[in-house]
């Protein structure tokens, strides 16, 4: 007996039926999992409906590259995280930043990048924004309502379109005075767009605090487990949303529908993760704090860490990366060893993932850096056993300075 869905009036060859099936599967399933839609063509009703309208808030679904139910529930749950307008969601958190610089300025325009920025911010302004005319200036992060006698007020200009801020910065972890920075750039008519990266869109209320828009590199804690790629760009307002959604579409900044699944089940995941990591990582930077061999720890919740002060003020919690810096006798082949004797923290980029991670750098003639040279390396503190990582870390100081 042929199926009941069985139509002989669609006898069709089996070549076509691999295609249009006239099978159906009950309806009313329901689960605890984010169903991934995965799909470019998206169907309309009939030919007069079809359009190709970005915002699919206002006209329905209309193409795959603007998002499936998949996307916009996690651009939906990011946005609610940080409290915004509107979230849209970009191929990684670089994606966001090019986002955000390609929707809002135009050649003529000059742009405010603070010095502790993420590298890759920095090289997008100095090497292709500049190409189509922006210009931009990096100021030191700790100037809010002002340090050393200068002001953030002071570097704005006429055509000061938008200021960046990252709090804290990437490697050398000022802290920022966000809100005074805020009020200065918008005295000038200037946006304010912050990299929100290591507060995981929960520890800092960007826009309670001033800030216009926002970016993730989802890639971090809200993905958490190191093996997908998003960003997020979150904006105040509707204005804002228009400028950003429609430059989104002629990018053409499509996120995999399978790679914000698996962001989607890391948020639920987020709270236990962040609360351990916090915990984890504040006991060992404490720890370090107190080492021979150390002598400095960048590390926001602690009292003299960059900006630290704002951190009280204004955030919520602290994540699990910071920064050591080893002391002036430290020679650079001895911090070398100490990241490749570490047993249970491996060497790579990236960060906010289960596995600790351990990165030297070296700031030598970076301009406008503060002068760590070679003798900063940055620790990113996952799931691990916290007294396993001491244990880890001890070991390993012994074995490089003999203590
Ligand atoms: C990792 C990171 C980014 C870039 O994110 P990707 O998803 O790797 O492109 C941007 N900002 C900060 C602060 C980061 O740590």
């Amino acid at each position: 007996m042929p199926p009941r869905s069985y139509n002989p009036a669609m006898a069709k060859s089996w070549k076509t039926r691999l295609i249009h099936s006239d099978v159906k599967v009950p309806e009313g399933y329901r689960s605890l999992a984010s169903p991934v839609y995965r799909g470019s063509t998206t169907l309309f009703p009939d030919a007069a409906s079809v359009n190709d309208t970005w915002d699919q808030h206002e006209a329905g679904y209309t193409y795959g590259l603007y998002g499936t139910p998949t996307t916009l529930e996690l651009a939906g749950k990011i946005c609610e995280l940080e409290k915004g307008y509107r979230t849209l969601v970009t191929p990684g958190g670089q994606g966001a930043i090019a986002l955000i610089n390609l929707a809002l300025l135009k050649s003529g325009d000059h742009i405010l990048i603070p010095e502790s920025v993420y590298t890759p911010n920095r090289k997008l302004a100095s090497h292709v924004l500049r190409r189509f005319g922006v210009e931009a200036s990096f100021y030191p992060p700790e100037v809010g309502a002002g340090i050393n006698d200068l002001r953030i007020k002071d570097l704005l200009r006429e055509n000061t379109r938008l200021v960046w801020c990252e709090s804290p910065g990437s490697i050398t972890m000022e802290v920022q005075d966000v809100p005074a920075i805020a009020e200065a750039a918008h005295a000038r008519g200037a946006l304010v767009a912050l990299d929100n990266t290591w507060s995981a869109g929960v520890f800092f209320d960007a826009f309670a605090h001033g800030v216009d828009i926002t970016m993730q590199a989802l890639t971090k804690y809200i993905a958490g487990h190191s093996d997908v790629l998003l960003g997020s760009v979150t904006v105040k307002d509707k204005g804002l949303y228009q400028k950003l959604g429609a430059t989104h579409q002629l990018l053409g900044c499509a996120s995999s529908p399978d790679d914000c699944s698996l962001a989607l089940r890391g948020m639920r995941t987020m709270a236990v993760r962040l609360k351990h990591i916090e915990a984890s990582a504040l006991r060992i930077a404490r720890w370090l704090a107190a080492r021979p061999e150390i002598e400095r720890v960048l590390h926001p919740a602690l009292e003299n860490s960059p900006g630290h002060e704002f951190w009280k003020r204004d955030f919520t919690g602290s994540a699990g990366v910071f920064s050591i810096v080893f002391k002036p006798q430290a020679t650079k082949a001895q911090v070398l060893q100490f990241v490749d004797g570490l047993e249970l923290f491996e060497i790579g980029y990236s960060w906010a993932g289960v596995t600790s991670l351990a990165v030297a750098y070296d700031f030598h003639g970076s301009k406008g850096r503060p002068n760590y040279g070679h003798r900063i390396v940055r620790l990113n503190i996952g799931l691990e056993d916290t007294e396993d990582l001491l244990e880890d870390l001890e070991h390993c100081l012994a074995q490089v300075w003999g203590g």
